[in-house]
């Protein structure tokens, strides 16, 4: 069953032994500098990894993606870069690699075998296959306005289990031994929880079999376009410059990051869905140097990861203002309240 978390994991040390681009980086991890901080009760640490300024600063426009070749494609691999390949069940083939530029000691991408654009729809049971596949880790995605930096190519990523806080704290919360975290989560539907403080409009759904989970996740979709995608789609000044001229008609599903994992004592496939409105904070963009600061939230910073890659950002952020990015970045209040009210308006979804 673990055969192929062996296998990448195997992968990983033999690139890191390779002594080229990956094991500088993951070298570097020892060397980031890390803030904790709690937000909204729940412990959430800052880190200033510098290696990952290709990421936070991505600019992922229509130009500069179809000027740059796609490095999750066999052409724009570095030479010491290694892929397994793996076939899921619905008969898509993935690539899956070790992430070139860590956050963490064991990082994979999962990436499509063709080049596709970054979408959730007919990729959520490969998603769970791999959460199965892959016990130890976590698997995420982000939307293609929310901190992918390859959007035009379909990709997964693949953490560590209980890196992440809102992960960890999710199970806790679901744990019956536990007898804290009650307040994490709120019951909205059999399946369905919001979670409660640090980000607004997320939500976990929790099911004992993949078919289950698929229902529960369109059933959350339709509860999302019930209330409209309106001015989350809408382009401000700083976007255009940003990136490009993308029409609204161009983004082809909700702002979101997803994060899915199987829990090792129930079994149960648990996935949150981070709805969002902004794919950056406004202080992104700020033309004040004193006020502005390089944060382009992702699935790891939605789940309590939040990463720069300037020192000076690292230093001016703090739990005040990670709270209020976090906020700006989620789901409006309005929106989450037509959401909420669509789940719990229904007593079945079938
Ligand atoms: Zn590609």
């Amino acid at each position: 069953m673990q055969q192929l978390q062996d296998t990448i994991e195997k992968m990983l040390s033999r690139e890191l032994n390779l002594g080229g681009r990956a094991s500088f980086n993951y070298n570097a991890l020892s060397q980031v500098k890390k803030k904790e901080m709690t937000i909204d009760g729940l412990n959430v640490r800052l880190h200033f990894n510098p290696a990952r300024v290709a990421s936070v600063m991505a600019k992922v426009d229509e130009k500069t993606l179809r000027e740059r070749k796609c490095f999750l494609c066999p052409d724009g691999l570095e030479s010491m870069q290694q892929s397994h390949l793996w076939k899921c069940s619905g008969d898509t083939e993935y690539f899956l690699r070790v992430n070139p530029f860590p956050i963490f000691e064991r990082h994979f991408t999962i990436s499509t075998a063709v080049h596709k654009r970054q979408e959730m729809k007919g990729h959520l049971s490969d998603m769970l296959e791999f959460a199965a596949l892959l016990p130890a880790y976590d698997i995420f995605y982000n939307g293609p306005k929310c901190g992918a930096s390859a959007p035009d190519h379909m990709h997964f990523q693949a953490c560590p289990k209980d890196s992440l806080p809102v992960q960890k704290a999710s199970d806790r919360a679901l744990s019956p031994l536990s007898e804290d975290g009650h307040d994490f989560l709120s019951p909205l539907f059999p399946g369905i929880y919001r979670i409660n403080g640090y980000v607004r409009g997320a939500y976990l759904l929790v099911s004992s079999t993949g078919d289950r989970m698929e229902k529960l996740f369109s059933f959350l979709m339709e509860a999302r376009a019930a209330a409209g995608y309106g001015r989350s789609m809408e382009l401000s000044a700083s976007r255009i410059f940003w990136e490009g001229d993308r029409r609204i008609e161009d983004e082809w599903e909700p702002r979101m990051n997803v994060l899915s994992w199987r829990d090792g004592f129930s079994a149960e496939f648990r996935t949150i869905v981070y709805f969002r409105e902004e794919s950056r904070p406004a202080c992104f963009f700020e033309e004040d140097p004193q006020k502005r600061i390089l944060i382009s939230p992702a699935s790891v910073e939605m789940s309590g990861i939040a990463i720069v890659s300037s020192a000076d950002s690292f230093e001016k952020l703090d739990a005040g203002i990670l709270s209020s990015v976090m906020k700006e970045v989620s789901l409006s209040e309005d929106k989450c309240a037509v959401v909420e009210s669509f789940i719990q308006g229904h007593k079945t979804f079938e």
